[in-house]
This record gives C-alpha cells, sequence and structure tokens, in this order.
C-alpha cells in the first residue's frame, strides 16, 4: 500500500488531514473521528455516523450545500466498506 496515497484522508469520513484543527491520535483517522484511543462514534451504522457528521459539520459553519456533499462522500471512506 502507498502510504500517501492511503493516509492523506480519514479513513472514517474522508476528510483531509489538512482540513483538521485538530491534534489526530491515529494516523489513519482525523480528530474529529478518533479521540483518546477509540472512536467518537463507535457504532457500526453508516447512516448514523453520517448524521453526526453532517451535523458536525453545520457546527463549524460548513454550508448546507458542502455538507451534504461531504455526508454523501462518507460511503466512500474505507471504515464503511463492506
Ligand atoms: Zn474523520
Amino acid at each position: 500500500m502507498n502510504k500517501e496515497t492511503t493516509y492523506t484522508a480519514c479513513e472514517s469520513c474522508l476528510m483531509p488531514f489538512y482540513k483538521d484543527p485538530g491534534v489526530r491520535d491515529s494516523e489513519k483517522y482525523c480528530s474529529y473521528c478518533f479521540k483518546n484511543g477509540k472512536f467518537c462514534y463507535e457504532g457500526n451504522d453508516l447512516k448514523e455516523f453520517q448524521k453526526i457528521a453532517y451535523n458536525g459539520m453545520r457546527g463549524i459553519g460548513v454550508n448546507t450545500l458542502k455538507a451534504k456533499f461531504f455526508t454523501w462522500l462518507i460511503r466512500f471512506a474505507p471504515r464503511w466498506k463492506k
């Protein structure tokens, strides 16, 4: 696996790491998804996670259209691949 292409975005929400304002705990996941050694959302439900991510993005001022688009993209993240 190519490290550079594999770890440039969060494997849970696909947010590019350069946009992550926090300190990452994991080299695979952003600071929103993974904190203190565990996932902030530990469930297995993509829809539920998307809801949380959407509200999170809206909470930091991402506009509706962008938030919807990024939320839709989450289904392609490695974490949610079946
Ligand atoms: Zn993430």
